[in-house]
């Protein structure tokens, strides 16, 4: 029987390397993404969109054993019209530099990750797949507490418990890095250049916010060039991290 998973798809680089990598073991994938207001969410939905035509059409969706599902989109930006980050909307404006810097904790989204955990568990168990996964990778983010390997450990403890044992979290990279995720990508096919990383409301990424450093740097590690042109092209070889 062919296993089942949640996929919450942002249309970014680590998302759309999970599903290749559940397309290529063998899993039944049910995509969600979550609206919930961010200034990125009409690009993201713009790439995922085409990243789900690329594994939907029979032609690429022939060398992988798995199966896509209709993507299903989930509306939270009235219930997280209250919520202050300026990743969202009605926040300030997206700061630039180093994804590790303190600064970008301005783009911390609150509780972000236990929300979407527990509408994805939800949604788990009502498929009857039997896992939710997820991106999350080895890295620098202290800055996001919802990111950290300790509090992926403590919420799938919770949703094993909350579901009876049914729903567990499934982490293909967590001991891995972005490049390597980048890696993994590049050698079995992951559509890259459909994808969408940067944080601002603006159609071609800046180049400069956190997320793009983050993605274009891991295409450096990979001594590629990434396949999506940005603004300011060569920026992230001139920040650095700060020390703390
Ligand atoms: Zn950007």
């Amino acid at each position: 029987m062919m296993k089942k998973a949640v996929l919450s798809i942002s249309g970014g680089l680590d998302s759309t390397t999970v599903l290749t990598w559940l397309l290529n073991n063998d899993y039944e994938v049910f995509p969600i993404q979550f609206q919930y207001g961010s200034k990125h969410n009409e690009y993201e939905a713009r790439a995922i969109k085409m990243v789900m035509g690329h594994y939907r059409s029979e032609h690429k969706q022939c060398p992988y054993p798995g199966k896509l599902n209709p993507l299903q989109v989930i509306d939270l930006t009235g219930a997280m019209a209250g919520f202050t980050s300026n990743l969202l909307k009605t926040g300030g404006d997206i700061p630039e530099g180093h994804y590790a810097n303190a600064n970008m904790a301005l783009t911390v989204v609150p509780a972000r990750n236990i929300i979407f955990l527990s509408i994805a568990a939800g949604l788990a168990e009502s498929l009857g797949a039997e896992a939710i996964a997820l991106g999350i990778h080895q890295g620098d983010h202290d800055i996001y507490p919802d990111c950290r390997k300790e509090f992926f450990d403590s919420m799938n403890e919770s949703i094993k418990l909350g579901t009876g044992g049914k729903i567990s979290i499934l982490a293909p990279f967590l001991d891995t890095d972005k490049a390597g995720i980048v890696k993994y990508g590049i050698h079995n096919g992951t559509p890259y250049k459909l994808t969408r990383t940067c944080y601002k409301d603006q159609s071609v990424p800046c180049g400069r916010c956190g997320s793009c450093c983050e993605r274009r740097e891991a295409f450096a590690k990979n001594k590629q060039e990434d396949p999506v042109p940005a603004e300011d092209q060569d920026y992230f070889r001139t920040i650095k991290k700060e020390t703390r």
